[in-house]
């Protein structure tokens, strides 16, 4: 399984080669938290130096910006979404249209914290045109990035974000979010919460309750 994920990889890699695409030869995917270890950097900053220069997957092609993270790198409560939207590619941050609003009022008036506090990324740094899902050969092109920065933040918590971030964080693929929530898993040295998007929150404004009781629960675990 793991040659035939690698065989992939490598198949892909002379294919964007093949289109001109150039790559970034330090990086190389790990098949989960607990077995991660790369060549990036260990510095969150140069791995965003880095990743501005990454052209690993065709979202390079049509992104406006990186969206690599923002807030605090030595935070104990991490938030991974899905991948940024068209507004969060025109400013190169992480949540910062109408979902970004509503989680910036879950970190502030339901744990208390202020979006400094806690680091934010998603699960692939480039925008998904016309804010489709990720597919997965975007997701395992990113996946290097977003677990360093897992492991250099080390938060004790992460929070995953609607069912994409859980779904290629746990690569448990069929299962649903609503299964899920409520829940505490481990993730390596961290747990991990799972909990509905702040999007699909604000198309089903009832789902709020969970997700308040989901983030009252981290609360009382930091
Ligand atoms: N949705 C996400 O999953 N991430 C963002 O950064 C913005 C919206």
């Amino acid at each position: 399984m793991v040659q035939l994920q690698k065989a992939k990889i490598l198949y892909q890699l002379y294919q964007l080669k093949a289109l001109g695409y150039e790559y970034i030869k330090e990086t190389k995917a790990r098949e989960n938290a607990s077995e991660h270890s790369s060549d990036l950097p260990q510095s969150i900053d140069k791995m965003n130096d880095m990743a501005q220069n990454c052209y690993l997957c065709p979202l390079a092609k049509t992104r406006k910006n990186i969206v690599f993270g923002e807030g605090n790198i030595n935070a104990d409560l991490m938030f991974i979404g899905e991948g940024p939207g068209a507004s969060e590619d025109e400013v190169g941050k992480p949540f910062t249209g109408r979902s970004g609003q509503m989680l910036t009022k879950i970190i502030e008036n339901v744990l208390g914290l202020k979006r400094e506090d806690v680091y934010i990324t998603n699960i692939v740094k480039c925008h998904p045109p016309n804010n489709r899902v990720p597919n997965i050969d975007e997701v395992e092109a990113c996946r290097a990035y977003l677990l360093q920065q897992i492991k250099t933040v080390n938060p004790k918590i992460i929070v995953a974000l609607g069912s994409t971030s859980y779904h290629h964080l746990t690569k448990e693929y069929d299962t649903k979010i609503s299964q899920v929530r409520g829940e505490v898993y481990d993730f390596g040295d961290a747990k991990l919460v799972p909990t509905f998007h702040p999007s699909y929150v604000l198309r089903n404004p009832t789902s709020k309750k969970e997700v308040y009781h989901d983030i009252l629960r981290v609360k009382g675990m930091l």
